[in-house]
């Protein structure tokens, strides 16, 4: 089977019922790629196995390795360790090279859970994540004050880049999920300003193949929330750890979201406001800072039928295996974890790839 009818199938069957039908499914045209029915998934990555060569299937005991890069990290001299879409491109680089396949997190995730089989996945698979939803996740940027040129490159950009160098890769590899910021007030708050925390994208990101976007909670407890505010596009006051405490400034943490009422408004108001925009539940979390607190757990554990979340994700640099915590799935940093390319290397060695 050749390539072209390989995406030609996977691209199809990738269609959610909701989804708006095309009868010309490319790789820039893929909808609603990682939740498509779980049957169609199955097939999906069997055949991209076959069509690699790569028919060995995911062990039950890996240990997989989920990284996050952020996006609008960029500083002089604009290399690996000071410009994330340097960093993604030559890790995607890398990982072509030693036979790993970047496949959806949601893939992985349903693996962890047992909800998937690894003899639909290959034998070493990474996930790549970014949050907070800056704008560079998708559109190139004009940013002249570095010294590498003045347009930024997004994760988009660095993808489709990888893309026309390896044309047999299918629609759904490489791909990037990214947790965004879902407070209108919030993101018009952040630094370094409002125009880089749009929500304008989300909709195209979700529906192009290469990326989907999942629930990074309401405000992320920023600084720069400095009185109770209304966000009326959620219907709820921010910071969300007011009404913890009655201190209606941004903390920073997320410490205070540890009961019911800050959790689901973190949770569920931010899901639901995403969902309007993507037309897909964002049913996948990433607590900010990595902070998943008892109360945040609780809730996930307890208000299913509410949240409906599958799993979330930490900062813990640990790899996800079948004995994570479907609450608290770790995450190698970018930045933090490692910062050259020998870096990455040893967590994939870590991983036995
Ligand atoms: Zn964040």
């Amino acid at each position: 089977m050749n390539i072209s009818k390989l995406v030609k199938i996977t691209g199809k069957e990738a269609k959610r019922s909701s989804a708006a039908a095309t009868n010309a499914p490319k790789f820039s045209a893929g909808a609603k790629t990682c939740r498509m029915p779980r049957m169609l998934s199955l097939i999906a990555a069997a055949l991209w196995m076959a069509v690699a060569g790569n028919a060995t299937a995911l062990s039950n005991s890996a240990q997989v390795p989920v990284l996050l890069y952020h996006s609008g990290e960029v500083r002089n001299p604009c290399d690996y360790g000071s410009y994330a879409s340097v960093a993604l491109a030559a890790d995607l680089e890398n990982f072509h090279q030693r036979g790993i396949t970047v496949v959806p997190l949601y893939w992985i995730t349903e693996w962890a859970l047992g909800l998937r089989d690894g003899s639909t996945l290959p034998d070493k698979v990474v996930g790549i994540t970014t949050d907070d939803g800056n704008e560079l996740d998708w559109n190139d940027l004009y940013l002249p004050q570095y010294d590498c040129g003045p347009w930024r490159k997004s994760f988009k950009t660095v993808i489709q880049e990888f893309h026309a160098a390896h044309p047999e890769y299918p629609w759904y590899s490489p791909h990037v999920s990214t947790f965004v910021i879902a407070s209108p007030v919030a993101r018009s708050l952040m630094t370094p300003g409002p125009q880089y925390w749009t929500d304008g994208w989300w909709a195209a990101a979700q529906a192009s193949g290469m990326m989907e976007v999942y629930n990074h909670g309401t405000d992320h407890d920023i600084l720069e929330i400095l009185s109770k505010q209304l966000d009326s596009a959620l219907g709820i006051y921010v910071p969300v750890g007011g009404n913890a405490d009655g201190d209606w400034k941004g903390h920073g943490d997320f410490a205070r979201i540890n009961d019911y009422l800050t959790s689901k408004f973190e949770v569920t108001k931010a899901a639901t406001f995403i969902a309007g925009k993507t037309g897909a539940w964002p049913d996948l979390f990433a607590y900010p800072f990595g902070n998943a607190t008892p109360g945040l757990q609780s809730y996930f554990a307890t208000f299913g039928a509410e949240h409906q979340t599958l799993a979330a994700f930490t900062t813990s640099g640990q790899y996800v295996s079948r004995n994570s915590n479907r609450w608290t799935l770790g995450r190698y940093v970018w930045g933090r974890d490692w910062t050259t390319p020998a870096g990455v290397n040893g967590i994939l060695n870590g991983a036995g790839y």
